[in-house]
């Protein structure tokens, strides 16, 4: 539950004193169990709250005439674009401390300019906004809104991870905090005067969603504390009439025979994939590094497996026996399991019975080796599941989750969520599907591929590959969970998993004793070196993206340890990490590359560190920046050189910016605009010169 304690704190300062309240609460984070973040609001490198899962503290102060921070502005400008839509933040889970002074015209409205937009934008309290008056003395504020930050904290985190309180009311989380005093005015427990604000949430009727104050300026605030859940709709979607789908029709009859079937554990060897040993198992990140990186080594030696550099492996993974236990359990059977499973189509039914089904495979073993169970489920699974559920309000939400006036709740609570089946079956427990229904619409579990990190020239009979445990922290719509297969990998090789730089434990063990894993060979037709070494070559890899660049380098040594008179173009290695001394991965064999020549520049930049001490502002945040600086010999090697350009790594972000760097370093060198730029990227892709080996 590592993440499951993790917040952000983002503070908005011009004098110091946002800085110094969101450092305290930082500081005081670690007293109360809970790990915190902090960062500037001007560092928008450092953060993301278009995707922020975790709680974020805001500490805003007030300039001017009632202007937000100068650190904010950026951060303001950004959230007030008007084509962010309605629900734009409905992800977000927030609270927000605002500085002010009454002495001045519009008390806090640095801080309440945020909020509110926040709130338009469907970003929701977890507790209740303080407002702090410098003209009586901050703490008065201040000190009571930290004291009861930490229980709000607790619930948030604790109505995150339990799936069961999905629709969590978080006006709660203030109501234990503060009382009304006889006159009217607040107090907390302690009997300190704070701001009237502090007790907006708590003041919500919750099950009616009805403010009690009359107060109009209050409703926009208030009205959120009723909140959408994956469970739960608000108006108006809770009152409009529904698009929906139409009912798929069912093609799949499933009959369980009682045969045993025990002992069949894992798939057979069919499709091409072998059984082989993982031989070794490093973790390569420091024990405080974001990402958790390992790198395994597959002992592919009696398979008689060729690859190059720049090829992949697809791995098997299976299905996690805790959620395929769950479901059994769940769907009442547990205890028909071992049945060999018969399906059929329906009569007149046109389909086909998905190949990825096998016919007399047990339960348990088409649960866990075929079907993806992990998968968000389609619009039309939805529709489906809404017809075996027999409680009405569960049924109307299943109902709008697939209409399409519920599309914005259908991607914030299923799609962006990666809620699966099972989140579903807990959050809807009247929802009792046939097994056929699921035969027809989970999707094929496919493998995982993985990129190899290591050349055959030099690791000879094994194949090197490297991967980030993904890890989804716990939301309301699900339990914290890591990802489907490496997750699994990372627990498969926790008996032989070593620190980098310590002996390997595993090389003593016979083979019988290391884990096995099922691989097959996905061979690339283009991602490989030029065949004639004289050609320059341009490799962009952050994070696990450098690992086929890895191969390619290994392969460069040894060929030039081969061929000493050869000529060998210039190689370029672009790489970017958080960290350097917690995610650097491959630190030292790319230190050696570069030291013996086989690199001739590694070009690193770390997004997370602080300015070195000379406080240089432009330091290079990410590897398109260095691209950027280092514009004019990228340019030279592919326009004149006819050198090739390699990106690996991130499909959702770097690739994108990557290309856009690209097209601006070609537009500036050759003074050409936009659109001729991208003819001549085309043409580069076409000649496969620049090349691309991405995943998201
Ligand atoms: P899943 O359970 O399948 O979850 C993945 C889902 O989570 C996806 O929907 C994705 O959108 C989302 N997701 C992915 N990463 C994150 C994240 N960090 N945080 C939040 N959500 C995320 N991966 C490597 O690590 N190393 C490689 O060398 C490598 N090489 C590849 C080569 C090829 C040709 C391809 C196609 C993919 C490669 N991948 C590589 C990606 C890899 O195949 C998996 O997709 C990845 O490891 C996640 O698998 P999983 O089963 O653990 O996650």
């Amino acid at each position: 539950m590592r993440f499951a304690a993790r917040f952000l704190i983002l503070y908005g300062s011009q004098r110091g004193q946002a800085q110094s309240i969101a450092e305290e609460i930082c500081q005081q984070a670690a007293e109360h169990g809970f790990t915190a973040d902090i960062s500037c609001l001007s560092n928008q490198h450092k953060y993301n709250v278009d995707r922020e899962i975790r709680p974020v503290v805001f500490v805003v102060s007030t300039t001017g005439d009632g202007d937000p921070p100068d650190t904010a502005h950026k951060f303001v400008r950004k959230i007030k674009n008007k084509s962010l839509v309605h629900d734009h933040f409905s992800h977000l889970r927030y609270a927000l401390l605002a500085l002010g002074d009454t002495n001045y015209a519009n008390f806090c409205n640095g801080g309440k300019t945020i909020d509110s937009r926040l709130q338009q934008l469907g970003a929701k309290h977890f507790y209740a906004t303080g407002h702090a008056d410098d003209g009586t003395g901050l703490e008065v504020v201040v000190d009571p809104w930290i004291e009861g930050l930490w229980d709000a904290l607790k619930k948030i985190f604790s109505s995150m991870s339990s799936s069961n309180q999905q629709s969590a009311d978080l006006s709660d989380c203030t109501q234990d905090n503060y009382h009304k005093n006889a006159s009217g005015q607040e107090k907390n427990k302690s009997g300190l005067e704070v701001d009237l604000q502090l007790l907006k949430l708590s003041e919500v009727d919750s099950q009616k969603g009805k403010t009690i104050t009359s107060d109009s300026s209050d409703v926009e605030t208030l009205s959120t504390a009723l909140v959408a859940s994956l469970k739960q709709s608000v108006p108006p979607l809770s009152e409009s009439v529904l698009n929906v789908p139409a009912l798929p029709a069912s093609y799949l009859e499933v009959c369980l025979e009682q045969v045993s079937t025990e002992g069949e554990t894992v798939p057979s060897d069919k499709d091409g994939y072998r059984e082989v040993s993982i031989s070794k198992a490093v973790q390569l990140t420091q024990d405080d590094a974001v990402k958790n990186a390992i790198l395994l080594e597959l002992d592919i030696s009696e398979q008689s497996i060729a690859y190059q550099p720049g090829d992949a492996f697809d791995i098997l993974c299976p299905n996690r026996a805790s959620e395929v236990e769950e479901l059994l359990l769940r769907l009442d059977l547990q205890t028909q399991k071992n049945c060999a499973v018969q399906v059929n189509l329906l009569k007149n039914s046109t389909a086909k019975v998905p190949l990825h089904i096998p016919q007399s495979g047990s339960l348990q073993f088409i649960l866990t080796w075929c079907l993806e169970i992990r998968s968000a489920p389609k619009k039309a699974f939805v529709r489906a599941l809404a017809d075996f559920t027999q409680n009405g309000s569960e049924k109307r939400r299943l109902l709008e989750l697939c209409s399409k006036e519920g599309s914005a709740d259908y991607n914030s609570f299923v799609r962006d969520t990666n809620v699966c089946l099972l989140d579903l079956l807990r959050a809807f427990p009247s929802c009792l599907p046939p097994l056929s229904l699921l035969f027809e619409h989970l999707p094929k579990l496919q493998p995982r591929a993985y990129s190899a990190a290591s050349s055959s020239l030099q690791h000879p009979g094994k194949v090197h590959f490297v991967f980030n445990v993904v890890e989804f922290p716990a939301c309301p719509e699900h339990p914290a969970r890591t990802g489907l297969c490496t997750g699994w990998l990372a627990d498969h090789v926790s008996s032989i998993l070593r620190p980098l730089g310590t002996v390997p434990a595993s090389e003593h063990l016979g083979t019988s004793s290391q884990p096995k894993v099922h691989v097959r060979p996905r061979p690339s037709s283009t991602f490989h070196l030029p065949a004639d070494p004289s050609i320059p070559v341009v490799m962009v890899g952050p994070g696990t993206g450098v690992a086929p660049f890895i191969g390619f380098l290994q392969q460069r040594e040894k060929e030039r340890e081969a061929n000493q008179e050869a000529t060998f173009g210039e190689t370029w290695l672009f790489f970017g990490c958080r960290h350097k001394d917690k995610d650097f991965l491959f630190r030292y064999e790319l230190e050696r590359f570069e030291h013996n020549g086989t690199l001739s520049h590694l070009i690193v930049c770390f997004s997370r560190d602080e300015p070195d001490a000379a406080g240089t502002v432009n330091t290079p945040t990410y590897v398109q920046h260095n691209l950027r600086l280092h514009a004019k010999n990228v340019a030279s090697i592919l326009l004149k050189n006819k050198g090739s350009l390699y990106v690996c790594g991130d499909a959702k972000n770097m690739a994108k910016d990557v290309n856009d760097t690209l097209l601006e370093i070609i537009g500036n060198e050759l003074q050409i605009d936009k659109l001729d730029a991208m003819k001549i990227v085309a043409g580069l892709r076409e000649e496969k010169r620049y090349l691309q080996d991405i995943w998201s």
